[in-house]
């Protein structure tokens, strides 16, 4: 729970002695209870402060690492309250059942989305033991460690999960089936073998003393496996054990679901439900790129800070080879605007320069009602780029959803023809075609 800064006042020496920076003992708690400031800028703190404070700034889901990404560490149930902070791991499910188990390998770990600039991709492979023929499955594991990604281990009972998990040692994996009776068993299993251990039960009080148990005996690496039998369990059951991590140590821990293979609407569901509400890892039960290239997008969606729109730097961005004969185009510095656009003036297969001016991040209507995306500003920033002074075409086309300022844009820019473009990225093509662009 949070302290107030009047609380941790009282823990802090008291000594106004200003070698953290602040000019009292009472400014520098306040800046700790506005996580503001790090104890450890106060060289004097006592251990008791150290222990009290590093537990109450622990944040209520307990963060591990999966691999090279971390899952966890979130603060707050809804991301509109601050942020959500370490998105879902998404995973595919390999059974020692199905055939071609290295060509799926091979798609999985090459599948690359690009999306707003970044690279989203598979994080972890999990294999199941259905056979009794622990040998098939084992190298099935070994296949799959050999590949790179983490692997989750759900095995048939904990001789093959122990075997299992030994192939992976140190590789930053998860192994699955501790539950309230083999705890302490499979906890040992996982803290010998470096990885993290997920702990499955039908409803929040078994899983929560089954982590608490396992807390005791000093291993903590831990994911939460709810078995739920339908859509509605898990969401009720994740949203049960979430609002209870903030004041109940044993549920505050990141979630791991397997959704259970059903026709395509049935795994969107449940992986869309997971990503929205507290996903930790998601395995899907195989590789289909059309759902997980979905999943993906929602993530980045849902993961991203709401109060800083993800922005591309203000500035002049090149299409294709543009030289001093190409158009200039305008948008807003909107990452999911200018990756719209470019793409568009790209598939049209013109050259071009795109101007973005500074507009925090904003679409193009949010960012000229707020006034940030007016016809003067517009003109100022081209008139302050390089291009204005090189280019012979001297032709500006601005987005079709705002030509009020075309006129504006007109007079900052003396000798300049102003074009209003399309309204939609997506109808850049006939635009272009129906103008003589191309
Ligand atoms: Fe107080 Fe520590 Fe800051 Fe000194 S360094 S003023 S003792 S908080």
């Amino acid at each position: 729970m949070a302290l107030t800064g009047l609380q941790i006042q009282k823990l802090l020496p008291k000594t106004n002695c200003k070698e953290c920076g602040s000019t009292t003992c009472l400014a520098f708690a306040m800046k700790l209870a506005a996580k503001k400031a790090e104890l450890s800028e106060c060289p004097y703190a006592s251990d008791e402060a150290k222990q009290v404070l590093g537990a109450a700034s622990e944040p209520p889901v307990r963060t591990v690492a999966i691999g090279g990404a971390k899952v966890g560490g979130e603060t707050v149930l809804y991301r509109h309250e601050k942020t959500f902070v370490n998105q879902p791991v998404l995973a595919v499910n390999l059974c020692d059942t199905d055939g071609g188990a290295s060509a799926e390998v091979e798609k999985i770990k090459g599948y690359v989305l690009e999306r707003v600039g970044e690279a989203l991709t598979v994080g972890a492979i999990a294999v199941t033991q259905q056979e009794d023929n622990p040998a098939k499955f084992l190298a099935l594991v070994k296949e799959i460690a050999a590949a790179g990604l983490p692997v989750i281990i759900r095995a048939k009972d904990e001789k093959a999960a122990g075997e299992a998990a030994a192939l992976v040692k140190g590789a930053g994996g998860v192994l699955t089936g501790a539950d309230a009776g083999n705890a302490e068993a499979y906890a040992k299993l996982a803290q010998e073998n470096g990885l993290t251990l997920a702990v499955c039960g039908e409803t929040a009080d078994e899983i929560c003393a089954a982590t608490a148990r396992i807390k005791e005996g000093g291993f903590n690496d831990l994911l939460i496996e709810p078995r739920a039998k339908t859509p509605a369990e898990a969401f009720q059951i994740n949203s049960i054990l979430r609002r209870g991590a903030s004041n109940h140590k044993p549920a505050g821990y990141a979630f791991l679901r397997f959704i259970e293979d059903g026709d395509v609407y049935d795994v969107m569901g449940a992986a869309t439900s997971e990503v929205c509400k507290y996903g930790g890892v998601i395995v899907f039960p195989k590789f289909d790129a059309a759902v997980i290239s979905s999943v993906m997008a929602l993530r980045q969606n849902i993961y991203t800070d709401p109060q800083k729109p993800i922005q591309m730097e203000p500035g002049v961005y090149r299409i294709g080879e543009p030289d001093e004969n190409s158009y200039v185009f305008v948008t807003t510095n909107f990452s999911l605007t200018y990756f719209l656009v470019s793409g568009e003036i790209e598939n049209t297969g013109l050259s071009g320069w795109l101007v973005l001016p500074e507009c925090e991040g904003l679409s193009v209507l949010t960012a000229w009602a707020a006034g940030k995306f007016g016809g003067d500003k517009v003109a100022e920033f081209i008139k302050a780029q390089d291009i204005y002074q090189t280019q012979k075409n001297k032709t500006v086309i601005i987005p079709g959803y705002v030509a009020q300022i075309s006129g504006e844009v007109q007079e900052g820019l003396p000798g300049w023809k102003v074009m209003v473009g399309s309204q939609e990225a997506g109808d850049f093509e006939s635009y272009a075609k129906a103008n003589g662009l191309v």
